[in-house]
């Protein structure tokens, strides 16, 4: 009785006077039967609907429109190492700090908070574009928008090209930090011009993309980065419906020794209170407490804040998606058959598309696409090879060269073919063991050639059915 009371959003009382005429006269704490609950919806004229276990298992998260509200951006920061990526988070959280308190902040978890002309900007630490891509290949969906971090002093970088990659086949915008302006040998419009090869195009030069000339360590330009992030958040009218119950993603997790399952959460949907009854992946609880990224304890959290969460009973996963339940033993009953669900997944583990299952899997789809990462010994191998790929007859299968670098096959590419559904093509280069293995593990092709025509004519052969098996 209670909960329908707090669900309609009217006294309890009302409900137990209406029971009471109803002839059936319960407490607050009492039990109503689903008759009842829509009975004494009914006489308040509010709709109810019923939703049987499954149901709300697969309840896809809908919201009415008038019930979303503006929500902060949420930001990643990617770039080459040493371009300045862990300046630039530090840097930003001094931001509206005073001088003397500067010295005190702690990071307490790997996410932080700054506040900008009264508006707050979540920023997300992610180690790598690996990290961010392998989140993504889980469906978690964590940033808004990309900070793309370019020293002034060193321009395009393999990573760089990488996190531009990354963050396209992730359909994020990307905003371009120029960092190290302070720095004798810097040359920012270099930057600029070298990023038009990648499609990164200032807005300045008719392009879409924001640009920012910026000093990590000397604190220069933060304020304007800051409020970029802010116009470009604006363009996207992110918004949430706080009042409802919460989900998001687990941004990472780990065992503590003295606190137990910890677990860094970011609320995409709803008010994450203590108390509540979360799963995560395969793992469930009560929120036992909840610190923010100054390490505060906070009693809720809403949508694009992050939170380090204790309680839950066993660790998740980074990309985890969570929610919050209603009934305990509903969360305990999801945690356990998505477990289940697990294990068999793992046994009969869904395979990618290959140049040999190509056709057939095409068939079946809209839109018929083979996405490709090319790496290569030499630029020149790659260049002959998209040139050969775009004299290609596309009518049947649209062929997209998501990624393409010199250098050999790493770890990085195949996650990033695992989250695009994409075929890894080395050519006069091999995986490294990394590669090879988490190749293995995700089910992801990996094609080496040595000869340009012999990769084509696969290619071709594929795309028409053609292919014979290799040996
Ligand atoms: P990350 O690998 O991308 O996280 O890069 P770091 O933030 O660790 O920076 C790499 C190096 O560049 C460090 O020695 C920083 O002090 C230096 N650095 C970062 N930003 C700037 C800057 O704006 N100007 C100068 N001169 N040095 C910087």
């Amino acid at each position: 009785v209670a909960e329908l009371a707090d669900l309609l959003k009217v006294p309890a009382n009302d409900i137990i006077k209406r029971l009471f005429l109803l002839g059936t006269p319960l407490t607050m704490t009492q039990s109503m039967s689903d008759d009842l609950i829509e009975l004494v919806a009914d006489d308040l004229h509010r709709d109810v609907k019923i939703m049987t276990k499954e149901e709300e298992n697969s309840f896809s998260f809908y919201d009415d429109p008038k019930d979303l509200k503006p929500r902060p951006p949420v930001v990643t920061v990617m770039g080459h190492v040493d371009h300045g990526k862990t300046s630039l988070l530090d840097a930003i959280r001094h931001t509206g700090v005073a001088e003397g308190e500067a010295g005190g902040i702690t990071q307490a978890i790997g996410a932080s908070q700054v506040k900008i002309n009264g508006r707050v900007i979540t920023f997300i630490d992610t180690p790598g574009h690996e990290t961010f891509t392998a989140m993504r290949a889980r469906g978690a969906k964590v940033t808004d928008i990309v900070i793309l971090i370019v020293a002034a002093d060193d321009g395009v970088m393999p990573q760089t090209i990488e996190s531009i990659n990354h963050a396209k086949a992730a359909n994020v915008p990307i905003i371009v930090a120029v960092n190290k302006i302070d720095k004798p040998g810097a040359d920012p419009t270099r930057v600029r011009q070298e990023l038009t090869e990648y499609g990164i195009i200032p807005e300045e030069w008719g392009g879409e993309n924001i640009f920012c000339d910026i000093s990590a360590k000397k604190h220069l330009g933060i304020d304007n980065l800051l409020e970029s992030v802010l116009l470009e958040a604006d363009v996207l009218e992110l918004k949430a419906n706080p009042d409802t119950f919460a989900s998001g993603f687990v941004l990472e997790a780990k065992l503590d020794r003295g606190r137990g399952s910890v677990a860094t959460v970011l609320v995409n949907r709803g008010t994450l209170h203590v108390g509540d009854a979360v799963v995560a992946g395969t793992s469930y609880g009560h929120v036992r407490a909840m610190l923010n990224p100054k390490g505060q304890n906070v009693k809720e959290a809403r949508p694009s804040d992050p939170v380090e969460i204790l309680g839950l009973a066993s660790v998740p996963m980074a990309g985890d998606e969570f929610r919050v339940f209603t009934d305990d033993r509903d969360a305990r009953e999801l945690a356990e058959s998505r477990a289940l669900k697990a294990r068999i997944e793992e046994q009969n583990k869904v395979k990618h598309v290959t140049l040999e299952n190509l056709f057939a899997t095409m068939e079946d789809q809209e839109v018929k696409e083979l996405n490709l990462i090319i790496k290569a010994d030499v630029q020149g191998s790659i260049e002959a090879l998209v040139d050969s790929l775009n004299k290609m007859d596309q009518s049947e299968v649209r062929i997209n060269v998501i990624h393409s670098a010199v250098g050999a096959i790493t770890e990085t590419d195949v996650i990033l073919a695992d989250a695009s559904n994409a075929i890894i093509i080395g050519f006069g280069v091999r995986p490294e063991a990394k590669a090879r293995a988490a190749a293995e593990r995700d089910g992801v092709e990996i094609r080496t050639y040595s000869v340009i025509y012999k990769a084509i004519e696969d290619i071709d052969a594929a795309r028409i059915g053609m292919l014979k098996p290799t040996e």
